[in-house]
């Protein structure tokens, strides 16, 4: 049935027309196939669906556009995500070689009425009040406006890095209507980061990674049960569950094949099924690119639900390929390092040099590592680590090869 189009010149032929990106089997029957059998309830939402976040009460979309890229040249990327309903921005002091604030700023400057309907977020490292005071500040004055929605404490490694100084500077700053909510960001430990926030009661948003990979765990369960029941809103990244290595499966494959059938992607579907946890707020996706802010777009309105026999065709396509995957577990690795090299970190900066293709962000991120642990990358003995290590990544070859192809 050839479907009318939309008004926001979204629908599912565009929805379609993205198979095969993701999908290294997508012939043009299958794709022709797909077209010409729309999945049982393929009913699509007008616009970006939107969710509660936490205590909050903010309804937040349930994709943010991550600002991680050239937004100074991709004004019209921005407008079309605004257009979209992508309206939950996500930002940092050091995004696009520490120029995607201003990108925003300029986005603002030309289209004033679209602040207050952004719920915008930016981060910075922790650090003393007067620093964070300073970021901040600068922040707000790349951005071109008053206030953000919410600040992030950037990439926390534990919640005891969150302090009574941060915690009295975070109010009042809100008090000084800085910022309207407050929170962290991690991509280390993150189960042990969540269930540390639930104990305190000041936190009001996490951003953490969270995927098909991890998602799963009783410890990553008990952690978002713990946040939930106090009202920390939740938001995922890194939903794409890329890794430092790749890891060949024939189930890649087949769930390829299968997601085709029911009308997406395999990259889509990644994102579907983190969607299908309801107590996930939104997601925040690096969108460099139209085709994939269209993808993104088109997964996110499709109501389709994925089916028991979906999830468990991506479970079992996560264990198979386990071994190209970090997960973030950083206390494990690098205790067994003696400390002496922050193992996810470098695992972190070959994912993005590897599976995000991009060298200048994989490089910057290592050379922002101290100065030792580059220096001790290719000498310390990893064998107590990859003994430990619960994704058996080989991670002496891997450190060597960061050490190949990072500097
Ligand atoms: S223990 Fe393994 S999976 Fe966990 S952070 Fe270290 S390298 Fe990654």
């Amino acid at each position: 049935m050839e479907e009318k189009e939309s008004k926001m010149g979204l629908t599912r032929r565009d929805f379609i027309r993205t198979v095969g990106l993701g999908g290294m089997a997508a012939t043009g029957i299958e794709i022709e196939r797909a077209m010409a059998a729309p999945a049982p309830g393929e009913a699509q939402a007008q616009t970006i669906p939107k969710r509660k976040l936490g205590k909050t009460g903010v309804e937040v979309s349930i994709l943010c556009l991550g600002g991680m890229f050239d937004t100074i040249n991709n004004q019209l990327l921005l407008k079309q995500a605004y257009n979209w309903g992508v309206t939950y921005w996500d930002t940092a002091e050091g995004y696009g070689n520490g120029r995607s604030e201003e990108g925003f700023g300029r986005f603002f400057s030309r289209n004033p009425e679209a602040r207050k309907e952004i719920f915008l977020v930016t981060k910075t490292r922790p650090g003393t009040p007067e620093k964070m005071t300073d970021s901040l500040e600068k922040s707000l004055k790349e951005m071109q406006t008053d206030y953000v929605d919410m600040f992030f404490v950037h990439a926390i490694t534990a919640s005891n890095e969150l302090g009574d100084p941060i915690k009295e500077w975070a109010a009042r700053m809100k008090k000084a209507g800085k910022m309207r909510f407050f929170g962290f960001s991690t991509h280390t430990n993150m189960e042990d980061c969540l269930l540390g926030a639930a104990k305190l009661n000041w936190i009001d948003e996490i951003m953490f990674s969270y995927n098909f990979r991890l998602m799963n765990s009783p410890k990553m369960k008990e952690a978002l049960a713990a946040c939930v029941d106090t009202g920390i809103g939740l938001v995922a990244m890194k939903t794409q569950a890329s890794g430092p290595a790749k890891a060949e499966s024939e189930t890649e494959l087949q769930a390829v094949n299968r997601f085709l059938e029911r009308g997406f992607t395999d990259k889509q579907a990644k994102l579907k099924v983190v969607w299908e946890n309801p107590n996930i707020a939104s997601i925040c996706s690096q969108m460099p690119s139209l085709t994939i802010l269209s993808a993104n777009v088109a997964a996110a309105r499709d109501l389709t639900k994925m089916g028991r026999s979906d999830l468990d065709l991506i479970e079992r396509f996560a264990m198979d390929t386990c071994s190209g995957y970090c997960a973030g577990c950083g206390r494990i690795c690098q205790e067994a390092v003696g400390g002496a090299v922050p193992v996810s970190d470098v695992m972190r900066c070959l994912m993005y040099y590897r599976d995000y293709g991009d060298r200048d962000l994989a490089r910057n991120v290592f050379a922002g590592l101290s100065a030792e642990a580059r220096a001790k990358l290719t000498e310390v003995d990893y064998a107590k680590a990859e003994r430990a290590c619960p994704q058996g990544l080989a991670i002496a070859k891997l450190m060597r090869e960061a050490a190949r192809v990072l500097v």
